[in-house]
């Protein structure tokens, strides 16, 4: 899609192009426990990112001398398809994408018991199936519900939602033509039980005003997001039990 002829990014009733508010989040679906044979998994559509996230642990660690001795390691590999973007993405590793897997384990692992298991590693896999702007909020939003899929005991979950400036004006969580035409971006990732920020990555500029709108904004929109992981999680758990209720009527 070429974006050439965009020059604005709010039309004149005050709407994005996507005739969002400025504090309105994309829609967004997730769903956990979509593989079998990853000890955990999940997915979520958000907007038009479509993101999977597997994990598998704890385990023993290969190779032996990264393992930790008083808690387990947190390993991640964030993943773009090559077809995840307009126009075909080389199979081999970024830098973002080494960037990305960096960020996102450092911002789940605060979430995670650790030192329940040392001497392990949790790997987290996030595969990108198809981007249109903020993928490593949307990839950290659902490795949470995955970890929480794999049993493994968790403090709280992490949420993750970007706010940022387009056309001069402070708007929540863009989308990638607003990201790639905007002027700024902030993405963040917080524990919504005791607010700890566990990502803040800033790209272009804002004013201090303009900061800590956007920052108040994009916190918002986590415990949004917080909203919609618990519930996903309710719903699987319903069905959990439902089945087990089933099967013991058998
Ligand atoms: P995020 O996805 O977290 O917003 P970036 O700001 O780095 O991360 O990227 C913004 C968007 O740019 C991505 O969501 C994706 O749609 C697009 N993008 C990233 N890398 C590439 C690439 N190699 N080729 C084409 N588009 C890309």
């Amino acid at each position: 899609m070429s974006n050439k002829k965009i020059t604005k990014l709010l039309k004149k009733n005050g709407l994005r192009l996507d005739n969002r508010k400025f504090d309105e989040l994309r829609s967004i679906k997730m769903e956990i426990g979509v593989l079998e044979k990853a000890n955990g998994s999940a997915y979520i559509e958000w907007g038009k990112n479509k993101i999977i996230a597997a994990i598998y642990g704890p385990r023993e660690v290969h190779p032996r001398r990264l393992s930790l001795t008083d808690k387990a390691l947190v390993r991640c590999r964030y993943h773009m398809t090559p077809f995840s973007t307009d126009e075909r993405k080389r199979p081999a590793p970024s830098r973002r994408e080494v960037e990305l897997s960096k960020v996102i384990a450092t911002a789940v692992e605060p979430i995670i018991f650790t030192e329940f298991y040392p001497r392990t590693v949790i790997d987290i896999f996030i595969e990108v199936l198809e981007s249109d702007g903020g993928t490593r909020c949307a990839a950290l939003t659902v490795t949470s519900l995955a970890l929480a899929d794999a049993g493994i005991p968790l403090k709280d979950l992490v949420a993750a939602c970007a706010a940022g400036k387009i056309d001069g004006k402070i708007v929540l969580d863009m989308n990638g033509i607003e990201d790639q035409l905007g002027e700024a971006d902030l993405p963040i990732a917080i524990t919504p039980r005791n607010k700890e920020i566990t990502l803040l990555q800033m790209d272009g500029t804002f004013t201090k005003e303009e900061f800590k709108k956007a920052l108040n904004l994009a916190i918002e929109g986590c415990e949004k997001i917080y909203d919609i992981q618990k519930e996903a999680l309710r719903k699987e758990y319903i069905i959990v039990k439902e089945e087990t209720e089933k099967i013991e009527e058998e």
